[in-house]
């Protein structure tokens, strides 16, 4: 039996699925990559941008809501003001996060690289795959018998 690694790598931020008012059905929400911070009083809102891809309706989506400017460590604060691009890629991957604000991941574009068992045992060849699902990206074993 051999066991084979496979990575399952996003090529873009996911895009989501939700109602667009001025499209006046679903549409596609492309995420901006940039968070919007707005402190009001002593609460915070935190939110990821997404534009329509037909119109460019601006979408924002929760991150946190009306939470104490405590209830975030002060350097995740500062990496939302600065738009980190890891953490873009965190929240909008979070299925948690996605659930809350009832919108469903769009296609995603992804590729897939590892190694291609071939029925010669002990020949394999690289595999590099690129594709759209809606599933989200993870490292992913694969172990085939032979
Ligand atoms: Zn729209």
């Amino acid at each position: 039996m051999e066991h084979i690694d496979w990575e399952v790598q996003y090529l873009s931020l996911p895009a989501i699925r939700r109602h667009c008012q001025k499209c006046g059905g679903p549409s596609r929400f492309v995420c901006s990559g940039n968070f919007r911070v707005n402190a009001q009083r002593k609460s915070l809102d935190i939110w990821l941008i997404y534009r329509c891809a037909c119109c460019h309706t601006t979408y924002n989506m929760d991150v946190y809501s009306r939470v104490g400017p405590d209830s975030i460590p002060p350097s995740e604060l500062a990496r939302f003001l600065q738009n980190d691009e890891q953490l873009a890629w965190q929240y909008a991957t979070d299925n948690s996060v996605l659930q809350k604000n009832g919108v469903v991941l769009d296609t995603v574009d992804y590729q897939i690289q590892g190694l291609l068992p071939t029925p010669q045992m002990g020949k394999i060849q690289p595999l590099c795959v690129a594709g759209a699902s809606g599933n989200s990206a993870e490292k992913k074993d694969g172990v085939f018998g032979r």
